[in-house]
């Protein structure tokens, strides 16, 4: 592999230093994935003195207040979708991942998306590399080694062509503000140089990885869980998810293993009535 650029650097340097900070809220996936649940405002209680609004204020603090009732309270809001006050419990994620992984991710709208822009920066210079659990189906590998080795290659050969052209741009730009023939660089990002991001961004491969910041409630999260924890949901997508899932159930026990009931039951529903 080439060296990293200065984008891809930093980014690797930052999962380390999170990991470091926050080992119990970060996971790596992949070849240089991750994943950190980095802040979540509200709990437990936040959802049940919201749905109690109309019948008392007494405010439970706490989840360790909680009584067995305001267990099955929580468990039967679930149940019977009274969605509001699962909006009311916010996730702060951090996840740098492919690109096709976002595009699936992105899907799920009910959620603010911040993303690392190719405009402003360098690509992440690293893409997404199968290894053999991702590229086999039913222990066969569909993608054998001589195919990965020229994926790779492959992969490799774009990011170099990027930094070639870029350079070459680059030096095009300064040659002609030497000459006279651009003005001179003003404070700020330079528009020749962004313009040339902007075009050569559009030769990487949907395997480059990418970096978001996910904000959800906790029923949109809920949903995703539902949707992208499944089987059939995509392998990569289901790793994040899944990770996603340890990284919340870690920090909110009572309200995954509530969700888990709910959606078992939702499931055995299903099951029992398929024809
Ligand atoms: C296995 C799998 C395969 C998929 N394949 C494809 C595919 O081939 N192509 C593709 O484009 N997508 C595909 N999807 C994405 C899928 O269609 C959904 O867009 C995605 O799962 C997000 O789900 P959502 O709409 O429930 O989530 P969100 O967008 O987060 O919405 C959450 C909920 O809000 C409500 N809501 C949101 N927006 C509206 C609205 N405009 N009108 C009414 N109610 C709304 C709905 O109740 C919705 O369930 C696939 C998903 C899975 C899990």
């Amino acid at each position: 592999m080439s060296a990293r650029n200065q984008s891809t650097t930093e980014i690797a340097e930052e999962m380390e230093q999170r990991l470091r900070m926050n080992p119990q809220g970060c996971r790596r996936i992949g070849n240089f994935g991750f994943i950190e649940l980095e802040d979540s405002w509200g709990d437990e209680a936040t959802i049940l003195n919201t749905a109690r609004i109309s019948t008392t204020n007494n405010r439970l603090h706490s989840v360790a207040d909680f009584s067995d009732r305001d267990r099955r309270l929580l468990y039967q809001l679930l149940r019977d979708q009274h969605g509001t006050p699962f909006e009311t419990v916010y996730f702060r994620f951090r996840f740098i991942a492919p690109i096709f992984v976002l595009r699936q991710w992105v899907k799920h709208r009910m959620s603010s998306w911040n993303e690392f822009s190719m405009r402003y920066r360098k690509p992440i210079s690293e893409a997404y590399v199968p290894d053999l659990a991702a590229r086999s189906v039913d222990g066969f590998a569909v993608l054998d080694g001589t195919a990965m080795a020229e994926y790779s290659a492959l992969m490799e050969q774009l990011f170099q062509w990027y930094e070639a052209q870029y350079d070459k741009a680059c030096a095009r730009i300064e040659l002609a503000r030497a000459e006279g023939h651009l003005p001179p660089k003003q404070g700020g990002r330079d528009p020749y140089r962004g313009r040339a991001r902007e075009l050569l961004r559009n030769v990487l491969p949907v395997a480059t990885y990418s970096d978001v910041y996910w904000t959800v409630n906790f029923r949109s999260l809920m949903n995703f869980f539902r949707l992208r924890r499944k089987p059939d949901a995509q392998y990569e997508i289901r790793e994040y998810a899944d990770a996603a899932y340890a990284l919340f159930a870690a920090r909110y026990p009572l309200l995954s293993e509530t969700m888990e009931s709910v959606l078992r039951e939702q499931e055995q529903h299903l099951a029992s009535e398929a024809p």
